[in-house]
């Protein structure tokens, strides 16, 4: 189908990028287990190696069933292209690798994921990359950490764990000011809750780990590019502006205009540091697709009737769920995720440290795992799991505090989900 702007979201779900397939008429997207593809004639290899004719070469650079997903959710985000990588932290080395360079700086939300926190703080700086973590409420303090070598802004659009929500907009106002792209991973709300380009992001990142496929059974990310940044405004983004020795002085934003940082993603990201997305957890990812709206609703609505149950709750402290009218970042809500707040987020209970994890213990629908997203239930205590690695006040600043319990909200009965919460509640205090 041409996917023009005038299906809505549920229709593009399905359809964006696939066809039924040329040779057999398939109707769902094969998997097109393969390594290389054959080459109509020595002229039609040199030009796809020229990077002169698009064309399948090797499934580390391209992959028809990858092909559909990166088309998928370029169009769910309403971008102009998309490269799929191995997992979302993959996808956000990637976002960064054709902006930065030995001494340049990515200026970043405090309140990541702690993964990212992990990987900002302490691997990019292998790479002579640096990160300046900075309170992305304090719009002033963003825009004054930006300097000469900062070559992008990221942050979350509804940030995990702790119930934060970004003014993406702006935000990207002080990105654009400056000249610098702004990187929004969307993981936790997805393009059905939020559309980070819509507000002015350059870049979108996902771990498509999570609720793109739904269902815990791949690792795989994404970025987006809206098509919008002029790459060669300035010199700061010679991967993108200037002569490409590996391609014969080929210029990425000259030669793709709005297509340079997708092009650049493959040709070079690719290619040369071998990220890839696997056909098998496409296929994966693209079944989960088809139904993402239907289980963000349902993920909202289960998580919306949970936060105010535990809001109740004489044994919790508080809950930080943004669809709650008790959250600071309820305004937000309606500006930056119409569809509601997602699925994901934090409470913290009476008797600290100790209470959470007897809590974890008892929990029988909620599975205990580092994962979010999924349609079944799930909880983890950043504390001593995902944010154990970070200091006590970045586990502050990120919301994952000792007393806090992060859970993911599934797509099962929520009266369950409220009961089995209430008898180990009683088992945590006891
Ligand atoms: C899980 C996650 C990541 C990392 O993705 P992986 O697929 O696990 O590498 C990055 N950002 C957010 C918000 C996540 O939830």
């Amino acid at each position: 189908m041409s996917d023009g702007p005038t299906y809505g979201f549920d229709t593009l779900q399905i359809h964006a990028g696939a066809r039924p397939d040329p040779a057999t008429g398939a109707r769902q997207t094969p998997i097109y287990q393969t390594t290389a593809y054959v080459f109509r004639d020595a002229d039609h290899a040199a030009a796809l190696f020229n990077l002169q004719e698009v064309g399948y070469i090797y499934s580390r650079l391209t992959n028809p069933t990858v092909a559909v997903l990166q088309e998928r959710i370029a169009t769910l985000e309403g971008g102009v292209g998309a490269v799929c990588c191995s997992s979302g932290h993959a996808a956000q080395i990637m976002a960064l690798f054709p902006l930065m360079g030995p001494g340049k700086n990515v200026v970043a939300s405090t309140r990541l994921y702690g993964g990212t926190v992990t990987q900002f703080s302490q691997t990019i700086k292998r790479f002579g990359w640096s990160a300046k973590f900075v309170d992305f409420d304090d719009e002033a303090a963003v825009a004054a950490a930006i300097d000469d070598d900062t070559r992008a802004v990221f942050c979350e659009s509804v940030a995990n764990p702790g119930g934060y929500i970004t003014d993406i907009a702006a935000i990207a106002g002080i990105a654009d000011n400056a000249g610098v792209p702004l990187i929004v991973d969307n993981t936790s709300a997805t393009p059905y809750l939020c559309r980070p380009i819509e507000l002015g992001a350059t870049l979108v990142v996902h771990s498509t780990t999570k609720y793109l496929t739904g269902n815990g059974t791949v690792t795989g990310g994404c970025i987006v590019d809206s098509g919008k940044f002029d790459w060669s405004a300035s010199d700061k983004f010679p991967s993108l502006s200037a002569p490409e020795p590996a391609y014969h002085g080929l210029k990425f934003h000259e030669t793709f205009g709005p297509l340079a940082f997708t092009f650049h993603g493959i040709a070079i990201g690719l290619r040369d540091l071998g990220m890839t997305m696997n056909p098998q957890a496409a296929h994966y990812t693209l079944m989960g697709i088809e139904t993402l709206s239907l289980r963000m609703q349902r993920h909202v609505e289960n998580a919306e009737k949970v936060a105010k149950w535990l809001e109740n709750h004489p044994r919790v402290d508080y809950v930080t769920y943004a669809g709650l009218e008790s959250s600071k970042y309820y305004d937000r809500v309606a500006k930056v995720c119409p569809k509601g707040a997602g699925g994901l987020f934090t409470f913290a209970i009476k008797g600290g440290y100790d209470a959470c994890v007897k809590l974890v213990n008892a929990l029988e629908i909620f599975s205990h795992v580092a994962n979010l997203g999924d349609t079944r239930s799930l909880v983890i205590h950043s504390a001593s799991t995902t944010h154990r690695q970070l200091t006590a006040e970045q586990q502050e600043a990120a919301g994952a505090g000792p007393n806090v319990v992060r859970i993911s909200i599934g797509i099962e009965d929520a009266d369950d989900l409220i009961a089995d919460l209430d008898q180990a509640l009683a088992k945590a205090s006891a």
